[in-house]
């Protein structure tokens, strides 16, 4: 009964990744001609299972994105390493729900031990607890839940019991370049825009730590401080160390946004750029960026357990009965109750790794990053605008006669268009530039080597066609 639309899955799951590499990584395609295939009525009659995954893989293939293969650098997006897929195919297939111990023990425990291997290899505290989660912007919903709970609990406020309303007043420090989940977390949590203290970066996108000393001393009540171990566009970290130590003598809660770049902790080369994260409160961080397990993965971790619990922890209907043995429910680290066992594709990631496959897979991508960007250097027209020194390269293009910015996003549509690669706008200092993130395990310098004669080929697509725009002055206006 099962084993023809798995074995018709497994036929397209194989062409698939098989041809990943040399498809157009993302093709134009208009959503119309994706419902036209697609849509329509459901039919009356259920349809065979094969035929139905058939028609499906087939269907949607010009609406595929090839970001599993190894040339999409747009946003951060990992691929799937191949064991964690496979995990993930048992996942789907054991269909464990992860809320309970006793709805499943393998999951429980599988959970118990990525935390282990997690805490470990990110250089963060063993007793720390680990709530597994959908993704980054979960993973700072529930950091920042965490601290809503202890901020407020210092002051005698218990926010579980009495909620918000009249509750002290909290100001979150964030810096410039916080990711927009930081805020849409904050509103999640009750803590509007106009409780947020922004805090000046500097040109690279780090907070000021300067600054945020002087924002920390005109606040007043509780205080969370949300630092980046990473930034979007440029990779860079802010100074967390400092940064650990202002927020602490001001009693405030540091959280730390790592969604990819606490990754740098699990590298040799690379530690020396997360120095002081672990001195924080709560971390977040992506499974499915740098990790590279499939969709959704988020890792939430926050040093006082007690807190994490606090604030996420399942209200328990009657029926819902935790663990005799006090073993792992899932449900008490997350806002979720009911959910997918993301452990197993995590556990099968981390194995087929090991602790060098993670190292050599942060730095594989990070060379691959400052390979492109020297190459760019040497490009006429090309300005590479951050220090290179994650997996996130930034660069904008000049051509005489026209916007900077205009130019960057004519650059870019030529290279999307062209489908060797993907890569996408950023708006950086006022203007667009190009961002690139190198977040796959297949990269290799054969791709960057194609990547970066697809930008130089649309640098020259672009500069032909800006130029009939540049007319010359017509004699006698002035
Ligand atoms: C990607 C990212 C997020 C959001 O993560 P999702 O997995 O998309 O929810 C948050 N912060 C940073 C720094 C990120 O790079």
């Amino acid at each position: 009964m099962h084993k023809a639309p798995l074995q018709a899955a497994f036929d397209a799951a194989t062409q698939y990744l098989e041809h990943v590499a040399d498809r157009p990584v993302a093709r134009p395609v208009a959503a119309s001609t994706l419902r036209e295939r697609l849509g329509g009525p459901l039919a009356d009659a259920g349809e065979d299972p094969s035929e139905v995954i058939r028609a499906l893989a087939s269907h949607v293939d010009a609406g595929l994105v090839a970001s599993a293969g190894p040339r999409y650098f747009g946003f951060v997006i990992g691929g799937s390493l191949p064991a964690a897929l496979a995990a993930d195919w048992l996942t789907a297939v054991w269909d464990q729900n992860a809320a309970l111990y006793l709805t499943s023990p393998a999951a429980s425990v599988v959970e118990t031990v990525v935390a282990e291997w997690l805490l470990d290899l990110l250089g963060l505290p063993a007793s720390a607890s680990v709530g597994l989660v959908t993704g980054g912007q979960m993973a700072n919903f529930s950091g920042l839940a965490a601290a809503r709970d202890e901020v407020l609990r210092r002051l005698d406020w218990d926010v579980e019991e009495r909620g918000l309303a009249a509750a002290p007043r909290i100001t979150v420090v964030v810096g410039a370049e916080a990711h927009a989940t930081i805020y849409t977390a904050l509103r999640f949590l009750g803590i509007g825009r106009e409780q947020v203290r922004v805090v000046e970066a500097d040109e690279q996108g780090r907070m000021r730590s300067a600054a945020l000393q002087s924002t920390l001393a005109a606040c007043t009540g509780p205080v969370i401080v949300c630092a980046q171990a990473g930034c979007v566009n440029t990779g860079a970290f802010d100074p967390l160390g400092e940064i650990a130590q202002l927020a602490h003598a001001r009693g405030a809660w540091l959280h730390v946004d790592g969604a990819f770049g606490l990754w740098a902790a699990a590298s040799t080369s690379k530690r020396a750029l997360v120095a002081g994260a672990a001195e924080a409160d709560s971390w977040a961080i992506d499974g499915h960026k740098w990790l590279n397990v499939p969709y959704d993965c988020g890792i939430s971790i926050v040093r006082d357990s007690a807190a994490h619990a606090r604030a996420l922890r399942n209200a328990r209907a009657a029926y819902l009965v935790g663990a005799a043995g006090g073993e792992r429910d899932g449900q008490d680290w997350g806002p979720e109750s009911s959910r997918r066992a993301r452990a197993f594709p995590i556990y099968a990631a981390l194995r087929s790794l090991g602790r060098r496959g993670v190292s050599d897979l942060v730095d594989r991508c990070c060379a691959h990053a400052a390979d492109l960007a020297g190459r760019l250097r040497t490009l006429e027209g090309a300005t590479v605008l951050n220090e290179v020194v994650l997996n996130q390269v930034l660069v904008r293009f000049h051509a005489p006669d026209i916007d900077a910015g205009e130019f960057t996003r004519m650059v870019i549509r030529h290279v999307q268009e062209e489908g060797t690669c993907w890569l996408g706008p950023t708006s950086w200092h006022g203007t667009t530039a190009m961002r690139i993130s190198v977040s796959n395990w297949q990269t290799t310098a054969h791709d960057m080597g194609l990547t970066f004669a697809s930008i130089a080929r649309a640098v020259e697509r672009a500069a032909t066609s800006a130029r009939p725009a540049r007319l010359p002055p017509s004699p006698g206006v002035r």
